[in-house]
């Protein structure tokens, strides 16, 4: 069961979280100059763990999914990045953005272990 707190969609961070994908843990390999500031080792890439019984996803990202599988999420992630980070006009740099992306969405899909799961809406949403 999922419950509705500060929860944000996995994939674009929107809040109105409408879907739970359930998926196993996973560890995917990222590259530091994608990762930025978030005080990951100084070497030139970083294993990151996603431990996660579950990727929530809002109803865009749900659909986009379904309807263009990780292409079409990573279009959708890489363009919104964009928006709230200037460097990312570099398109050597977006590029190594949207490898990123589709290297973790790759291994989300791969871990799935189930169809998603509506998420209950509280009254009043
Ligand atoms: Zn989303």
């Amino acid at each position: 069961m999922v419950a509705i707190g500060d929860q944000k969609c996995d994939f674009c961070s929107n809040p109105d979280v409408r879907w739970s994908f359930p998926a196993g843990d996973f560890t995917v390999k990222i590259e530091n100059e994608v990762t930025g500031d978030t005080g990951l080792p100084e070497d030139k890439s970083a294993d990151v763990a996603y431990v996660k019984d579950a990727w929530l996803a809002c109803d865009d990202c749900k659909n986009l999914y379904e309807e263009g599988g990780i292409a079409a999420l990573v279009e959708r992630v890489g363009s919104l990045y964009k928006l709230v980070d200037p460097t990312l006009a570099d398109p050597r740099l977006y590029e190594k953005v949207t490898e990123a992306l589709t290297r973790l969405y790759t291994a989300f899909q791969v871990n799935r272990t189930g169809l998603p799961v509506p998420i209950e809406r509280q009254e009043g949403d």
